[in-house]
């Protein structure tokens, strides 16, 4: 006869169990900053350089990160103004679950061919946003090194850009990516506002066309 074995625990109570769970105060182990996980794994187990120069590692892309995340929560701030958009063109619709381009897909469709011309232009650009925010989000930050030699003898690593799954993109393009995600945000509170209120006029007070 065997021992008995311990019977592990289903998956839903695993996930019960993490809900329950106090919150984790402790501080992070590489600093306020995301650390590759190539980086982490030559740290845990490094293996021998090839030649003295050494691997190149360390070098801190949290700017980057910190980009990507701004990128995400401004993408976030737009889908809230869509899925008001979507309660707009039809109350009957259910936005909770959506995604963006789910949302956008829904209200685009369910548009009256006429607003579909007017809306466009605001649509596409809309659209345009929500590609590159997926782009930054999807992909995987890796930094690109390249050695200098130095005139003294001997050299460095150097940073060079940091590539998202083959697609070159510095510091510079994400902050482009931020400004369509701003701008992305804009169009989709003019679309919500020129859905309601047809009529502007600066001097009186609009309906309560973001309810
Ligand atoms: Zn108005």
């Amino acid at each position: 006869m065997g021992e008995q074995q311990p019977t592990p625990p289903r998956w839903d109570d695993l996930r019960d169990d993490a809900r329950r769970d106090k919150r984790n105060m402790c501080k992070p182990q590489f600093g306020e900053r995301v650390r590759e996980w190539s980086d982490i794994r030559d740290d845990i187990y490094s293996r021998p350089s090839e030649d003295e120069r050494g691997e190149p590692r360390g070098y801190d892309t949290s700017g980057m990160q910190r980009l990507r995340g701004l990128i995400v929560v401004q993408a976030a701030e737009t889908e809230a103004v869509l899925g008001r958009i979507l309660r707009k063109v039809d109350p009957q619709a259910k936005p909770g679950k959506k995604m963006a381009g789910g949302l956008l897909k829904e209200i685009y469709e369910k548009l009256p061919g006429p607003d579909k011309i007017a809306w466009l232009s605001h649509v596409r650009q809309i659209v345009r946003a929500q590609w590159w925010r997926n782009l930054a989000v999807h992909h995987t930050v890796e930094t690109g090194y390249t050695w200098a030699d130095h005139a003294t003898g001997g050299g460095e690593w150097v940073p060079v850009v940091t590539a998202m799954d083959g697609e070159l993109c510095t510091e510079r393009e994400l902050r482009g990516d931020l400004a369509l995600q701003q701008t992305s945000t804009v169009l989709a509170i003019e679309m919500l506002h020129g859905l309601s209120c047809t009529n502007h006029s600066p001097y009186e007070d609009c309906p309560d066309w973001w309810e």
